[in-house]
Order: C-alpha cells, then structure tokens, then sequence
C-alpha cells in the first residue's frame, strides 16, 4: 500500500525548518480536529495522517532517516502511525494547548460527571470535637433492567437523527466551533420509543448511597468538605464528580462562638466583683476554676488559652474568653440598705444620719407617686 509523502501532506517543501513544519501540521491539526468533525472519518484520517507526518518530520533523527530511505527508514524503527485521536492529543500536548486552549489528553467524548453538594448540619459539639457522621445520598445508577439503554427488554433504542447518536451537536461562536449536548436526545445519542418500564426510559435509577464523612475538629459554617470521586458519574468513561459536604453548625446553649475562640458570659455580684471570686466555668471538656480577682469591672473579659476549638488541620486551638457581668441587686432589705449607706459614708465621708434622711425621704417620695 502506497503511503502519502509527508512533505506533501503538511504542504511544505522539503528543505522547511522546523518552525515552518510545526506551523503547518498546526494549521491541519485545528482543520481536522475531531471536535469540528465528530463522525467524520475523512477527517479523521486526515487527522491522523498529518499527526503522523509531523511526528516524523519534527524529530531531526527521524527526518533524516525518512529522507533517506522514505516511509521504510522509519517503519523499520518501529514507529506504526496513531492508533486514534487520544494518542495524539497525547503526542502532541503543547500544540493542542496552545492552539485550542485545551489538551484533549483525557479522551475526548468522556465527560466528567457533576460535582454534588450535600448539606450536613451538625451539632456544636460534632463541630468542635470532630465526628463520624452516616450521610445517605440519592446517586443514578444504570438501571439494570435495561442495562442503561432506557429501551424496554428486547427492543433497541433509535439513533438521534438531529446528532447521529453523538449527543452534541455544533453551534458557531465567533471563530470556534463549540459541541454543546444535542437538544432533541439530551445527550443520550439515542431515542427510546419504547421505554423500560423500571427506569421509565432514563436509563439509571436513583438508590440511596450511604457514605461515612468524617468531620475534623473545628469546622464551621459553610466549611466545604470534599468527597473525592463520590458525585455524580462520569458518561464515556469520564471520571465521577466530587461530593461537596458543606457544613452547617446547629448554635450551642453555652458557648457563643467566634470564629475558634468560645465565648461564654457570666454573672458575679457587686461584692464578688469587689472581693475577688472563684468560680467554675464550662470547657468543651471538663469544668475549670476561673478566679476572679478583686476589683473586676463589669464587661472585663478573661482569657483562657487553648480552651476554645482546634483550627482545621492544626493542633493549634483558639481560647476561651469569659465576659464578666456585674449585677446590681434590685431588692434590698433593711439591713442591706443600712450596709449599703454605712459602705457609701465611708467611702465618700458624708455623715450617716443626714444620707439616711435623704434615702427615706428619696424612698418615701417614690413610693407615695
Ligand atoms: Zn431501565
Ligand atoms: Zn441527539
């Protein structure tokens, strides 16, 4: 069999550099390009021809080989053509790239399959411990009745005509050529006349999945977790999309929470506040001694470090603040008050009878309104 020159299948001459080649076989490999031509075979060995030329004739080894002794210099070193589009888009993945801004290396017809997203809402204590959690995802599976034609059992499914069964049709934008999926059939490539009556014509069913997700310690809301491989399935042997858990964290009725620090506010007594005062205040884990000290403002704030929520994939924790409130007491008794009013002259030296006076009085004048 007669085996075109390689020369005049780029249409340079002979003595062309290397750049002239690589510019030329550019030209034919974007004119010939299966995703312009889907189904065309003609095109598809043009294709493939131009690939084959322009792996010899860039290779100066080669070349000169094929100069030499012509298409038997190079068979006789094993190299056999391509086999299909893939391995050139392989081959050649620095003019495919630049070119049309993709590499096409993974096959072209496969079709990664959507990524999901799954909302999880968990407690507080999930989020800030970490936790196992059993989540159940509705997923498509091929139905088994039909095997995935759709068709009922022993009928067979009809060839779209709009796409020849490719499932994506041509549409024009600016100087590109993109596929989009074929209208008429969705992508199927095929339509069922008579469905299956498992699946109702689609092809896959939709069955429960469930799946373990491992929250780590410290995740928020909206924190994303990501699934590897666990979306949707890919169509032509594409690869399945990924599952994305995103995380949603029920409030606690303890702690408030800013980012990994805990927030908790507690209540002392105007004396606590001014004598000092220990207490016990909650942790994530057990609780711990805070001890107030003398003089404490309301609204002053205590740190308690590395008592808050561990930072997502770190050891590293946040603290745990504790707002201090001081309360002022609103019933007082007698003896109280006379504390009180004694407490007041010494601290501002007014005499203890005239400051009584004027309490009574102040007292006698709300009370009788
Ligand atoms: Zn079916
Ligand atoms: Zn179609």
């Amino acid at each position: 069999m007669s085996k075109r020159d390689y020369y005049e299948i780029l249409g340079v001459a002979a003595e062309s550099s290397g750049d002239e080649i690589k510019s030329a076989y550019r030209k034919l490999a974007f004119k010939y390009h299966p995703d312009r031509n889907p189904d065309d075979p003609e095109a598809e060995a043009m294709f493939k021809e131009a690939a084959e030329a322009y792996e010899v004739l860039r290779d100066p080894d080669k070349r000169e080989r094929y100069d030499r002794f012509g298409h038997d210099g190079i068979n006789d070193n094993g190299f056999s053509g391509f086999s299909n589009a893939d391995d050139i888009f392989g081959a050649f993945s620095d003019i495919f790239s630049d070119v049309f801004g993709f590499s096409g290396g993974g096959g072209r017809r496969a079709r990664a399959g959507s990524d999901l997203r799954y909302n999880l809402v968990i407690s507080f204590r999930d989020a800030a411990k970490g936790a196992e959690v059993d989540i159940r995802i509705p997923v498509e599976e091929t139905c088994g009745e039909c095997d995935g034609s759709g068709a009922r059992k022993g009928t067979t499914p009809q060839t779209c005509p709009q796409c020849g069964g490719t499932g994506t049709v041509h549409q024009t934008q600016g100087f590109f050529r993109v596929a989009v999926t074929c209208p008429h059939c969705r992508g199927r490539g095929v339509l069922i006349t008579d469905p299956c009556h498992e699946c109702m014509g689609r092809g896959s069913v939709v069955v429960d999945k469930d799946l373990k997700v491992r929250i780590p310690a410290g995740v928020d809301n909206n924190s994303r977790l990501r699934l590897r491989g666990e979306g949707e399935a890919g169509l032509y042997g594409g690869p399945p999309g990924d599952l994305y858990v995103v995380i949603q964290v029920e409030p606690d009725k303890t702690f408030e929470r800013e980012g990994q620090n805990l927030i908790l506010s507690r209540e002392i007594s105007f004396v606590q506040a001014s004598l000092g005062h220990r207490m016990q205040v909650p942790t994530l884990d057990d609780p711990v001694d805070l001890d107030i000290p003398k003089g404490t403002q309301s609204g002053e704030i205590f740190r308690l470090r590395g008592l808050g929520l561990p930072h997502l994939g770190s050891t590293h924790k946040g603290d745990l603040l504790i707002e201090i409130r001081v309360k002022t007491p609103t019933h007082l008794n007698k003896r109280q008050e006379e504390l009180l009013l004694e407490f007041q002259e010494l601290e501002e030296g007014k005499p203890l009878k005239k400051a009584k006076d004027f309490f009574k009085k102040a007292k006698d004048k709300v009370m009788g309104e």
